[in-house]
C-alpha cells in the first residue's frame, strides 16, 4: 500500500485565455504527478493559500488528468518567473514554440523539450 498522500494544489493560468485555475498534485514515488484541474478563482486560491503552493521538477500528467479546464491543453510550461501557465496558448514555430507568461507577460522561445507532456496536442 502506498504511503501517507501527500498532495497539494498549485495555481496555474491559462496561456490562451489568462483565467486561473487549480492544479491538483500528487507525490508518487518522488514524482509529482498531476492528478486533477478545475477552474479557480485567484482571489479564492490566496484565500485558501494555494498561491504560495510551488513545485520543482518535472510533473507527469496522470491518466486521468483532464486538462486545462479553459482550453484543454494536457501540457504545461514553467516560466522563468517560477509561475505556470498551461501550453494551450503556446504558437509552435517548427522547431520551437514562443510561449508568453499569462503570469508576468514574458516571452520566451523553448525548445519542444522544454514543454512538458505535450501529449496528443497535435504538436
Ligand atoms: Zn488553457
Ligand atoms: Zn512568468
Amino acid at each position: 500500500m502506498a504511503g501517507p498522500l501527500n498532495a497539494k494544489v498549485i495555481m496555474a493560468k491559462c496561456s490562451n485565455t489568462k483565467k486561473t485555475f487549480g492544479m491538483r498534485i500528487e507525490q508518487r514515488g518522488g514524482d509529482w504527478v498531476r492528478t486533477w484541474a478545475f477552474p479557480l478563482d485567484e482571489r479564492r486560491a490566496k484565500h485558501e493559500g494555494f498561491d504560495a503552493n510551488t513545485v520543482s521538477g518535472s510533473m507527469n500528467a496522470d491518466g486521468e488528468y483532464p486538462g486545462c479546464p479553459h482550453c484543454g491543453s494536457d501540457g504545461f510550461v514553467q516560466c522563468g518567473c517560477g509561475k505556470i501557465g498551461c501550453a494551450g496558448g503556446v504558437g509552435n514555430h517548427g522547431n520551437y514554440a514562443k510561449y508568453t507568461c499569462p503570469w508576468c507577460g514574458s516571452r520566451c522561445d523553448l525548445s519542444a523539450a522544454e514543454i512538458f507532456d505535450v501529449s496528443g496536442g497535435g504538436y
